[in-house]
């Protein structure tokens, strides 16, 4: 009878230690993603892998990090690579967000892996099920009012001399950006407070393939000795931090940036170390603030709720369409940052500690 008792004891100890074996398993979040950043080359995009892979990791979740360098068939073959490897949700920020990618979203919809366009929307494809980025025509309206700002255009000052430079044609936040820009700029250039003096006023015209901070410079150079042998540039509006650096090399080098010749007011954005460091020594002058931290957990959030068969949490269901369908994002905030919020907003946030940035 002991032993009868005892083996039931046994028995009854096992399948509650077994029940709760399996409701742990339950809560304990597994799951497979893919982060396909466009390159390392610029800080912003090594931020966003590592803290998505930092959260991810976080929360229990296995990842594969991949980073394309800026080339078009290395992040299709990447993903393919993912795919193999059977991820369950892919993150990616395309470099090229046309049409590159279609195939290999088509292979992910029937394989049943989720798709999230990160930071940049893919276009022409119903296999994207969530979008995560910032509000980007709001970065060009703070782009735009910078400059009305420190060029003092409200107060009918003028006119002064501008040079536009837009982001990367493959990639659909660099229109965002520029026409961001232009909603404020456009009314004083037709007024006549700013001249572009080289006439490029179109996106076409200004557009820097793969944001090349080289070809920026190269177009610098051009415009510079064209049209301002004798006159001189008042601002350039900048869309990214690695085309500013671009600008300011080609303007330093025609001797820009002497007490008797100040550099113009230069937008930027993301906030790279390099070009916070240039903004406190009054050479580049504004950015764009993104916090990659922020937008990293979006992303996160909605591939949790997707790898719970749940739905994310988004803020906008019709400003992104992307051919096929007005996918539904989430829309975090920029905050312009100069020299006078550097500390206010980069260090006292985190971003940056007041060492990176050699202040006291
Ligand atoms: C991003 C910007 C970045 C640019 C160049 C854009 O898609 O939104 O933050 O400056 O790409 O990398």
């Amino acid at each position: 009878m002991r032993k009868i008792l005892s083996v039931i004891l046994l028995l009854t100890i096992v399948t509650v230690l077994s029940a709760c074996g399996i409701k742990k398993a339950e809560s304990t979040n597994s799951g497979y993603v893919g982060i396909s950043m466009p390159t390392k080359s610029s800080e912003r995009w090594v931020n966003d892998g590592e803290n998505m892979k930092k959260q991810f990791t976080k929360l229990g979740y296995k990842t594969d990090l991949q980073y394309a360098e800026d080339v078009v068939e290395n992040q299709a073959a990447q993903l393919e690579n993912m795919m193999t490897k059977g991820v369950d949700v892919i993150v990616v920020a395309p470099i090229d967000g046309t049409a590159a990618l279609t195939n290999v979203l088509e292979r992910a919809h029937r394989e049943g892996i989720k798709i999230i366009s990160y930071d940049r929307l893919i276009f022409n494809t119903d296999y994207i099920d969530y979008y995560a980025t910032l509000d980007n025509f709001k970065v060009g309206v703070l782009q735009g009012k910078y400059i009305e700002k420190k060029l003092g255009l409200k107060k009918k000052k003028g006119p002064f001399n501008i040079e536009l430079f837009a982001g990367s044609p493959d990639d659909n936040n660099a229109y965002f950006f520029f026409e961001g820009a232009m909603s404020i700029l456009k009314p004083y250039i037709k007024e006549g407070k700013l001249k572009i003096q080289s006439g490029q006023d179109k996106f076409n015209q200004g557009a820097t393939l793969r944001w090349d901070g080289s070809l920026a410079q190269s177009r610098m150079d051009n415009l510079l000795s064209a049209h301002y042998s004798n006159k001189k540039l008042d601002a350039v509006l900048s869309p990214y931090d690695g085309i500013s650096i671009g600008i300011i090399s080609s303007l330093r080098g025609v001797g820009y940036g002497k007490p008797d010749k100040p550099l113009p007011v230069i937008t930027g954005q993301d906030a790279e170390l390099a070009s916070v460091k240039s903004i406190l020594k009054h050479q580049q002058t504004q950015t764009i603030f993104k916090d990659t931290r922020k937008l990293a957990e979006q992303a996160v959030n909605m591939s949790a709720a997707l790898l719970h068969g749940k739905k994310a949490e988004v803020n906008d269901t019709k400003t992104y369409d992307n051919g096929k369908k007005v996918v539904p994002a989430y829309l975090l905030q920029p905050v312009s940052v100069d020299a006078d919020n550097v500390e206010d907003v980069l260090v006292k946030s985190g971003y940056y500690t007041k060492e990176q940035l050699g202040i006291n």
